[in-house]
């Protein structure tokens, strides 16, 4: 009889490690998966291209039905979990389903935070995560003129592009002064918010958000500084926050997320963890590179095939907004220690930053033109030395003599 593994969680992260897992040791587990979402799993990321009409819901699906069914995994979608019982190893559904487990995934991912303001439940104020909002997004478009988009950070922003492209006015709603600021400074954000607005995106700066207005659906925000602006849409897009709901009330040791150990354990038996959810060490994650790595470790651990150990290690982020081009890893702010490297061409919209320590990269901001990203990115994974190339290093690869890469 084969051991039995259960998936909780249908995401990116958690059907990785199933596909890792599938490439180690095909035969080695009968497998069950659980997905509150009602379709076969999808590459999240895609939904702001999805939104921007540049790729359909089809386009996007990573695992549909059939692929459960020729892999001989049960699927069970639209199906939350909501208890475990971890003495007698079942997990329960809401519907009273009961799987029983030797191993179990924990992968349910993050929430989207929302803001507990006055009116935060009224018809047309959104959040942004699943296809269902993407939806939603869609058919308001179809019918409505003026969206709000709380939040001017990468998603945020990919919010408002989408919406714009769906023929909305779109305005984005920024508390602090920088745009994309897990990702950006003063300078990038500047020049990114000078194209948008070209684009016709409208921005309201060091806004703070106060109250949404409105009978049967949303009609407006009102906003701290008394400013009140008309909208048919809110779309909310502030942050995640690891889902740990179910973890904490099964008893499984949580801080922010789901605490793991180098080889992705939990500090409950036969239980593992990947993805959004988990915290480890004192990180929690927003971002699909790191989630892959833990998926591949998890995997191994799974598989019995080796006890490599997860690593925590810097993240690229590109914007997916058409025209804007952003490239963005590593410390891009530096210390009083770390030495400061730019270029800014204003006129031509572009700007990059390198940021040295010690001679090595720890981080790179580009904006405009992004195509050294990827070898800044590997020169700072390497830690290599780059003070022989220090003078034209900021100038790109193709400036820098042959023998010295
Ligand atoms: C619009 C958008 C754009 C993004 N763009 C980027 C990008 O450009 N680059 C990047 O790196 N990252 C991006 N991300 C982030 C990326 O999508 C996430 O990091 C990734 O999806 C997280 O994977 P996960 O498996 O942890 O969570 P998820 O993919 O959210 O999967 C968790 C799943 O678990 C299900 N679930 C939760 N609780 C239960 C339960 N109790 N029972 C059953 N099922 C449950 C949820 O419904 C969900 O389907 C983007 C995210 C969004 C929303």
């Amino acid at each position: 009889m084969k051991e039995k593994l259960v998936l909780i969680g249908n995401g990116m992260a958690g059907m990785r490690t199933i596909d890792e897992l599938l490439k180690l040791s095909p035969d080695k587990y009968d497998i069950t998966v659980f997905g509150a979402e009602p379709h076969g799993n999808y590459n999240r990321i895609m939904l702001s291209p999805v939104l921007a009409g540049d790729k359909t819901i089809d386009q996007i699906i990573t695992h549909d039905l059939q692929w459960y069914e020729d892999k001989g995994i049960t699927l069970h979608i639209g199906k939350t979990v909501t208890g475990i019982d971890r003495g007698n190893q079942i997990v329960i559904t809401e519907a009273g389903k009961q799987a029983h487990y030797d191993k179990l995934i924990f992968a349910t991912g993050s929430n989207p935070i929302t803001l507990p303001l006055k009116g935060k439940d009224i018809e047309g104020v959104i959040t942004f995560r699943d296809i269902n909002d993407v939806n939603i997004m869609i058919a308001t478009a179809k019918i409505h003129k003026k969206a709000v988009v709380i939040g001017g950070g990468l998603l945020g922003l990919e919010a408002a592009n989408g919406l714009m492209t769906q023929g909305m006015d779109v305005s984005v709603v920024q508390r602090g002064s920088i745009l994309m600021d897990q990702q950006l400074d003063q300078a990038a954000s500047d020049l990114m918010q000078t194209e948008l607005e070209a684009k016709g995106m409208t921005f309201l700066i060091d806004y703070d958000t106060a109250e949404f207005m409105g009978q049967d659906r949303v009609e407006k925000v009102r906003f701290s500084n008394g400013i009140e602006v008309e909208a048919d849409l809110v779309v909310i897009a502030v942050g995640v926050r690891p889902n740990i709901a179910l973890a904490q009330q099964s008893g499984i040791m949580c801080e922010r997320g789901v605490l793991v150990d180098d080889t992705l354990k939990t500090y409950s038996k036969n239980i593992y963890a990947v993805g959004e959810c988990v915290q480890y060490r004192n990180e929690t994650f927003g971002l699909v590179a790191p989630l892959f790595k833990q998926a591949k470790v998890c995997a191994a651990q799974l598989a019995n095939v080796s006890n490599n150990k997860y690593q925590s290690s810097a993240t690229a982020t590109k914007l997916k907004v058409t025209g804007i081009n952003v490239f963005s890893a590593g410390d891009f702010n530096g210390d009083e220690q770390s030495d400061i490297l730019i270029y800014h061409d204003p006129s031509r919209h572009i700007y990059k930053k390198l940021v040295l320590k010690e001679n090595k990269i720890i981080g790179t901001l580009l904006y405009g033109d992004t195509r050294d990203g990827n070898w800044y990115f590997s020169l700072l994974g390497m830690q290599k030395d780059v003070s022989a190339m220090r003078e034209d290093i900021i100038f790109g690869k193709h400036q820098v003599s042959e023998h010295l890469l």
